[in-house]
C-alpha cells in the first residue's frame, strides 16, 4: 500500500507560533489561554496537564488574581482585548498576524464609511473577533443562500473572508453581491496556508482509493478539508486521532492519502501514517 501524506498537513505558521508561545510560558505560574489555544483536544489536554487553563469569553476575570492570559491564534474582538488589558493580568497576544491584518482592514473600511461583509461562519471565534473590530454596519454571510437573501441599503460594500473559508465558495458569494449591483471592494483574506493545503488535499484525494482527514471535530478548516476531499474521493474519513480509524476498512487498497487541519500535531499524523502501513 502506498500512503501519501500531504506536505501541508498539520500546523500552519500561525498555529505553530501560538502553540509555541503557550509552551514557552508553561514555566510561569497561573497561565491561561483565552479560549482553547487551538481546536485540538489532544493539545489542549496536554497543556492542561502542564497547568495551562482555558478561560472563556464569559469568565469573570475579577476572580483571577494574577497570571498570564494568552490570546489564541484566532484572536479576539476589540472589546475583549480591552477587557483583558483592563483586568491587570499579563496579556500575551498570539493572534496570527494574518488575522490581525483583517482587523486593520475592517477598521479602515468601516472608518471610510463602507459596509463590511465578512464571509465566514458567524459562530467561529475568528469571525466574532473580526466583527468585534469592524464598524456598526457589518454583516456575516456564511452561505450562498445567506448571500442571496441579504439586501443592504448601503451602496458601498467591502467584502473580507474568514481566513479558513473555501476559496471557490468565497468567489461565488462575491459574485452574488456583484450581480446585486453594489460598489464592491473585494479583499480576499483567505490565508494562503489554507488555500495551499486545500489544493494539495484536492489533488491527492482525486488520486487515491481512500483519503483520511485528521483534525478536531470543531475545527472549521478541517471540516472544509473533509468537504473538499469527499467531493473527489467518496471513501473519505474524518478522524481526530488514530483511535477513531477502523484501519481494516482500508486493507487491500492500493493508495491512501492523508491530510490534516491546521491544528493537528505532527505526532498524530505520523501515527495514522504508521498504522495505515501495518
Ligand atoms: S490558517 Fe493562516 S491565518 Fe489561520 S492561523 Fe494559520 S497561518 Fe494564521
Amino acid at each position: 500500500m502506498e500512503v501519501i501524506v500531504a506536505k501541508t498537513a498539520g500546523f500552519c505558521f500561525g498555529v505553530k507560533r501560538a502553540v509555541e508561545k503557550v509552551y514557552s510560558n508553561t514555566d510561569k505560574e497561573h497561565v491561561y489561554t483565552y479560549g482553547p489555544i487551538i481546536h485540538n483536544e489532544e493539545v489542549v489536554a496536554d497543556l492542561e496537564k502542564k497547568g495551562v487553563h482555558v478561560i472563556e469569553e464569559d469568565t469573570d476575570l475579577d476572580i483571577i488574581e494574577k497570571g498570564t492570559v494568552i490570546v489564541r491564534a484566532h484572536g479576539a474582538g476589540r472589546e475583549e482585548f480591552e477587557r483583558l488589558r483592563n483586568s491587570g493580568l499579563e496579556i500575551e497576544d498570539a493572534t496570527c498576524p494574518f488575522v490581525s491584518k483583517i482587523y486593520r482592514i475592517v477598521e479602515e473600511e468601516s472608518a471610510a464609511g463602507r459596509t463590511v461583509i465578512i464571509v465566514g461562519n458567524a459562530a467561529h471565534p475568528e469571525v466574532k473577533g473580526i466583527k468585534g473590530w469592524s464598524g456598526e454596519h457589518t454583516y456575516v454571510v456564511g452561505s450562498i443562500e445567506e448571500a442571496n437573501n441579504l439586501n443592504i441599503s448601503a451602496k458601498k460594500i467591502s467584502i473580507v473572508s474568514q481566513t479558513t473559508f473555501n476559496l471557490k465558495k468565497f468567489q461565488e458569494i462575491v459574485e452574488i453581491f456583484e450581480k446585486k449591483g453594489y460598489d464592491i471592494k473585494c479583499l480576499n483574506t483567505i490565508c494562503n496556508a489554507t488555500e495551499v493545503r486545500q489544493n494539495e488535499a484536492r489533488q491527492i484525494a482525486s488520486n487515491v482509493d481512500a483519503m483520511i482527514v485528521i483534525g478536531g471535530k470543531n475545527s472549521s478548516n478541517t471540516q472544509k478539508l473533509f468537504e473538499i476531499c469527499k467531493e473527489e474521493c467518496s471513501n473519505t474519513y474524518y478522524i481526530q486521532t488514530a483511535e477513531d480509524m477502523d484501519f481494516n476498512s482500508i486493507r487491500g487498497m492500493q493508495r491512501i492519502g492523508i491530510t490534516a487541519g491546521a491544528s493537528t500535531p505532527k505526532k498524530i499524523i505520523e501515527e495514522v501514517q504508521t498504522r495505515c502501513q501495518i
